[in-house]
C-alpha cells in the first residue's frame, strides 16, 4: 500500500455506539456539537458510511478493527446457534448456542478470530476503553478490562450509563497525556439511554452533547502537547437506530406455526425444532432442525424447502417483518417481501461467471466477485432494477440511496458464517422482532438492513472526498493514513480517499 504525503503519528478512535448518521449530522448542522464541528469536521469531513449487516454492537465493530464482514468473521449477530456443533446446553461444553449480551459478552472476545491482524498490532502505544475487539491489545492496557463487566452490570440495572461514560471520558483524556499511539474509545450510553426512552430524547441530545464537550478538552490536551497536527481523529459509530412502536414475538408466531422454539431465555425448552437468535432486535437468525441429523440440528436448510413447509409464508405475512432471507439449494441468496422475490448470485471474476459457487465456503478477495441481482414481483430490496455481474463498490453505489443501502453484498456477506441461520429476518422501521424477556423493554431498534439502521457518520479531522463507504473501508483507510501497510492480509475493504 502506498503511503500518504499526511503520515499521522497518532490515531484516536471514537466509537459513539448507535449514532443514526441523519441525526448526527442534523447536530453538527444546528450548532450542538460545537467542539466536534470545529476541531474534526471543519478540519476535514462528515461523511455519511454503511454498517454491516447485522447492525447491531458486537458484529458491527469487527469491520472497523480488522477490515472484514461479520460473516468473514464467522461473528453473524450477537446471538447464534450452529446447527453442526448444536447440542442441548452443557454446563461445561460450549454448546453451539451463543448470547453475548451481559456477561456472556466474555465470550465475544474469545469468538474475534485470532488470526487477523487488527487496529492494536499496528500501534507501539496503545489504550482501550470499553471496546470489546482486544485482540492485539495488551491486557495492561485494555484500561477498562476488568472493571467493564461491573460497571456495565451496575448501568445495567441502575440505568447510569451516564456514569460509564464519565469514565470513558477520564481514561480517555489520561491516555491522550500519556501520549500513546492509538487510543481506542467506546461511548456507550446513546445506544443504551435510546433503548430506554427514544432516539432523540432530551437525555439521549444530552448525552451527544457530553461527549463533544469531551472532544473539546481533547482536543485541548493534544494542543497543549503540541501534538494536534500529527493526530488522526475519527468519530464514527457501528449502527443507526429507529423508535419502536410495536414488538413482534417471532418465537410464539413459530410455536403457533408447529415449529417449537428456542430462544434467549428459553434455551432449554424440550422437544424444539426451531430456535431464534436475535440481533438489535431488528434482525434474527431463525434455524430448523433437520430431522434426518445424524449430529446437531444438521446442515443450513435450502430456501426452497423452508417454502414449502409453509414457514416462509407464515412470516412474511406478519407485519412489521420486511424481509426474509435464506440460501437457495444452488448457493444464492433469495430476499423474500410481501410483494416479490429477489435472488442475489455471486460469481468469480477470473472463472467461469455461469458457474455458481458456494457462498458458504466462499473465501475470496470481495474485489474478484462480481454480483447479480434479479427479482419478480415488487422487488423486496426496493432498487426496481435486475443487475448483473456488478462489482461489490459498483453494487454499493447503487443502492447506497436505496431503503437497503448495500443490500446485495450485505445479504451474501452474512451467508458466508457457518453460525448464520437458515433464514434471517429484518424488521420494518418501527418494529422489533422480540416482545417477551427484554428487561428493561427497548423503545428503539437497529440490527436491521434498513437505511436508518445502516447509515452512520464518519467524522474525520482529515478530508475523505470519498462518497461512498462501507465501514469495512475504515480500518485500510486509518492504516494507510497513518503511513502502515496491510497488504499481506485478506480484508473485505479498501483504502478510500
Ligand atoms: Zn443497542
Amino acid at each position: 500500500m502506498e503511503s500518504t504525503e499526511s503520515d499521522f503519528k497518532r490515531f484516536i478512535f471514537i466509537l459513539i455506539d448507535g449514532v443514526p448518521h441523519e441525526i448526527f449530522k442534523a447536530l453538527i448542522e444546528n450548532g450542538d456539537l460545537p467542539n466536534i464541528k470545529k476541531y474534526v469536521v471543519d478540519q476535514g469531513s462528515l461523511n455519511k458510511a454503511v454498517s454491516v449487516f447485522p447492525s447491531t454492537t458486537g458484529p458491527a465493530f469487527i469491520p472497523f478493527f480488522m477490515g472484514v464482514y461479520p460473516g468473514t468473521a464467522n461473528l453473524p449477530g450477537i446471538r447464534w446457534l450452529s446447527k453442526s456443533n448444536f447440542q442441548n446446553p452443557h454446563r461445561f461444553k460450549r454448546p453451539g448456542i451463543c448470547s453475548y449480551m451481559g456477561i456472556d459478552g466474555l465470550s465475544f472476545e474469545a469468538d474475534v478470530p485470532s488470526n487477523f491482524k487488527t487496529l492494536f498490532n499496528f500501534f507501539s502505544s496503545v489504550s482501550n476503553i470499553y471496546n470489546p475487539v482486544i485482540c492485539g491489545c495488551p491486557p495492561s492496557k485494555d484500561l477498562t478490562g476488568s472493571i467493564k463487566p461491573f460497571i456495565y452490570t451496575y448501568a445495567h440495572f441502575s440505568h447510569r450509563w451516564r456514569f460509564v461514560n464519565q469514565i470513558a471520558v477520564r481514561h480517555l483524556h489520561k491516555a491522550a497525556e500519556a501520549g500513546d499511539q492509538f487510543i481506542m474509545c467506546l461511548f456507550p450510553a446513546v445506544d443504551t439511554f435510546s433503548h430506554l426512552t427514544a432516539i432523540q430524547s432530551p437525555q439521549v441530545l444530552r448525552t451527544y452533547r457530553e461527549i463533544d464537550t469531551a472532544i473539546g478538552h481533547l482536543v485541548h490536551i493534544l494542543q497543549k502537547a503540541n501534538t494536534l497536527q500529527e493526530t488522526l481523529i475519527l468519530i464514527t459509530s457501528d449502527h443507526g437506530m429507529t423508535d419502536t412502536h410495536t414488538h413482534i414475538d417471532i418465537p410464539q408466531h413459530l410455536d403457533d406455526g408447529g415449529w417449537r422454539c428456542l430462544h434467549y431465555p428459553k434455551i432449554w425448552r424440550q422437544g424444539a425444532v426451531s430456535a431464534s437468535m436475535v440481533s438489535g432486535n431488528g434482525m434474527t437468525h431463525l434455524y430448523f432442525k433437520n430431522s434426518s441429523a445424524e449430529k446437531g440440528w444438521g446442515e443450513r436448510t435450502p430456501f426452497e424447502k423452508l417454502y414449502q413447509m409453509g414457514v416462509i409464508g407464515a412470516l412474511i405475512e406478519l407485519e412489521g417483518v420486511g424481509l426474509v432471507a435464506g440460501q437457495s439449494e444452488t448457493g444464492d441468496i433469495i430476499v423474500q417481501s410481501r410483494g416479490g422475490q429477489g435472488r442475489i448470485s455471486c460469481h468469480s471474476q477470473d472463472t467461469d461467471l455461469e458457474k455458481p459457487q458456494s457462498v458458504a465456503t466462499t473465501f475470496k478477495c470481495a474485489d474478484a466477485l462480481r454480483f447479480s441481482y434479479q427479482f419478480t414481483g415488487t422487488d423486496p430490496l426496493g432498487y426496481g432494477v435486475h443487475y448483473k455481474n456488478l462489482s461489490s463498490r459498483k453494487a454499493l453505489r447503487e443502492t447506497y440511496e436505496s431503503p437497503y443501502p448495500d443490500g446485495i453484498v450485505q445479504l451474501w456477506q452474512v451467508f458466508k458464517s457457518e453460525r448464520t441461520g437458515d433464514l434471517v429476518l429484518s424488521a420494518e422501521s418501527g418494529y422489533d422482532l422480540r416482545a417477551r424477556y427484554e428487561v428493561p423493554e427497548h423503545h428503539t431498534t437497529h440490527g436491521g438492513l434498513i437505511a436508518e439502521h445502516m447509515h452512520i457518520p464518519l467524522v474525520t479531522n482529515y478530508p475523505i472526498a470519498e462518497q461512498y463507504i462501507r465501514s469495512v473501508d475504515v480500518f485500510p483507510t486509518v492504516l494507510n493514513l497513518c503511513g502502515h501497510n496491510i497488504s499481506e492480509q485478506y480484508i473485505d475493504g479498501r483504502v478510500v480517499r
